[in-house]
């Protein structure tokens, strides 16, 4: 086997044992497959090896990806997860399924306007600033229901949740607390909005997926542990 697919094994057994752990359903979190930086032929392996659904974070990179599979026929599931300015939006809603970081009005607008009506609506995420930091990217926890309820009048957008990257820390519990914090604004959303279907928390990852499965996950983004290491310098 190659190392991509040995990871892929592993990643699952590891999804597994922390679902049993949590007294979950193994069947109760999904695996994203985050390729940023990563080449065609990595996805391709992971592909052969069953995985379907890829998270890209830079529009470009991404859309060259879409196109080369979409070109050979294949059917994959792609998240955009990465910082969104408006004048990206347009790229994004036209060729990727799901976005996991709307965090304004105004980027939910130009998505909802620029989705192609002959695709289904786009899923959305809201992404939450859960460590409250300030240079990060995310809405404020108070920001969650005004920002769901303008999203849940979208026609062309479907919100399915929220998304969060917690602040990397060594400290155990706090990254617990930020966990658990966004487990209860999840449960928060899914009983203010009973008509959508609010299925999806997206949080985990390599380092901290252990945590995000104990307190809620329904989706857990894993790059390093499945690709390896990311090289930046291109
Ligand atoms: C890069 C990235 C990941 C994957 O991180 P790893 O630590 O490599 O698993 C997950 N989510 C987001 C938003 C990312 O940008």
């Amino acid at each position: 086997m190659t190392d991509i697919q040995n990871n892929l094994v592993q990643v699952k057994k590891k999804i597994c044992q922390c679902c049993e752990k949590s007294f979950r359903g193994e069947n109760e979190v999904r695996l994203l497959a985050v390729s940023k930086t990563k080449p065609v032929e990595d996805i391709i392996v992971a592909y052969n090896s069953g995985q379907l659904a890829f998270g890209e974070n830079y529009v470009q990179e991404g859309i060259e990806k879409i196109r080369y599979f979409e070109n050979q026929h294949i059917h994959l599931e792609w998240h955009f997860i990465g910082p969104l300015q408006s004048n990206k939006t347009r790229l994004v809603a036209e060729n990727f399924d799901w976005i996991q970081t709307v965090d304004r009005i105004k980027i939910a607008d130009r998505l909802n306007e620029q989705r192609p009506h002959f695709k289904l609506p786009l899923n959305v995420l809201i992404q939450i600033n859960i460590s409250n930091e300030q240079s990060k990217s995310g809405i404020h926890p108070s920001e969650m229901l005004g920002l769901a309820k303008h999203i849940g009048n979208l026609p062309h957008l479907k919100l399915r949740g929220l998304m969060a990257i917690p602040e990397p820390t060594e400290d155990i519990t706090q990254q617990e607390l930020a966990f658990a914090k966004m487990n209860d604004l999840f449960t928060q959303l899914r009983e203010a909005f009973p008509q959508l279907q609010i299925d999806t928390l997206s949080m985990g990852m390599t380092d901290d997926m252990s945590s995000a499965i104990k307190h809620g996950s329904t989706m857990v983004r894993i790059g390093t542990a499945i690709f390896g290491r990311r090289d930046y310098s291109n």
